[in-house]
């Protein structure tokens, strides 16, 4: 892109006028009668001119590379204009002003007009894409309901240069030219109580951009549960590892079964094996309306250190079993 503002040496705030005698200045100096080494720089000059001295050109050229009048230029146009159309009011005969306006407008609204067509034909509206991020949360936390905070990336339009990439003619410094601004957003996401392994939460409008004014993607959170030594998620039930001795096995009775809202009481009848599952309904992960249960799976454990009490009451044990435990198993 040429500066034809910097080749005339004027300003996007110049009026016409000052672009024009800007224009002589330079042409009388580069023309090349007068100076055989000026052609290109005098070819540049009324390029430029050619441009900026047609408001419809100038407008268009100036939407296009990001040109824009200075803030106080546009309120003193205002200002001017409003003084204007106040006058003509008042005095019906001054119609100066209200030419100039409605033709200003009506380029205007030619040039957007033809900016409305080109963006109908190249691009539909295009919904964003839907981003899945995972949390790991543990069982408790499946049981009893958590937070994570989520780091979202977000590319919007740039603010400074509205998505045009250019001001005045130079890279905008805000997003160096992408005319883009890319966000890093922290969201709170809630994880229900009773959630589980693999479950997805969606947060609707903060997957990716949309395009040409489509609507967001959503986000979605696919929530992990981790695994632990004593429980596992199995759907919506909880399994439970619990470790009972070798009496309780055999004897039967109530052993405790600790939750993590307080212990539960499970009755053993006697001579539970290893491997027995007892199932408490309703005890399992709670979400609206549904319960799953509680499978408790018993394993008979030898307690690590032992008196040489409990051993001789094995050895007594040993010496007065009667019945072994092996007898139907074959050698097929
Ligand atoms: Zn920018």
């Amino acid at each position: 892109m040429k500066n034809y503002y910097s080749i005339l040496g004027v300003t996007p705030d110049s009026t016409e006028a000052e672009i024009k005698s800007a224009y002589r200045l330079l042409a009388r100096k580069y023309h090349p009668d007068v100076n055989p080494e000026g052609a290109q720089k005098f070819k540049d000059i009324s390029e430029a001119y050619e441009t900026l001295s047609d408001p419809k050109k100038r407008l268009q050229y100036d939407t296009i590379n990001g040109f824009f009048k200075s803030k106080k230029q546009e309120e003193k146009q205002y200002t001017s204009s409003q003084k204007a159309k106040e006058e003509y009011s008042k005095n019906t005969e001054t119609e100066k002003p209200k030419k100039k306006k409605s033709k200003f407008t009506d380029n205007l609204n030619e040039i957007f007009k033809d900016l409305g067509k080109n963006n109908a034909k190249k691009a539909a509206p295009k919904i964003g894409e839907d981003i899945t991020e995972s949390v790991s949360i543990n069982i408790k936390e499946a049981v009893q309901g958590t937070k994570r905070i989520v780091n979202v990336v977000h590319v919007t339009t740039c603010p400074h240069c509205k998505g045009r990439k250019f001001i005045n003619g130079a890279e905008c410094p805000a997003c160096n030219g992408s005319g883009e601004k890319i966000e890093h957003r922290k969201i709170t996401v809630k994880i229900p109580s009773g959630i589980t392994n693999g479950a997805k939460l969606r947060i609707p409008n903060e997957g990716s951009r949309g395009e040409n004014g489509g609507k967001n993607g959503d986000l979605y959170i696919k929530v992990e549960i981790e695994k632990n030594s004593r429980i596992e998620v199995v759907e919506n039930n909880l399994v439970y590892n619990l470790p009972i001795t070798p009496f309780e096995a055999v004897l039967g009775g109530t052993v405790k079964v600790p939750m993590f809202d307080g212990n539960i009481s499970l009755k053993i009848p006697p001579k539970t094996s290893s491997g027995q599952k007892f199932r408490l309904a309703g005890q399992g992960l709670k979400q609206k309306g549904k319960s799953g249960d509680l499978i408790v799976v018993v394993n008979i454990e030898i307690p690590s250190s032992l008196s040489d009490d409990e051993i001789k009451l094995y050895e007594k044990l040993k010496k007065i079993s009667s019945k072994d435990i092996r007898e139907n198993l074959s050698n097929e």
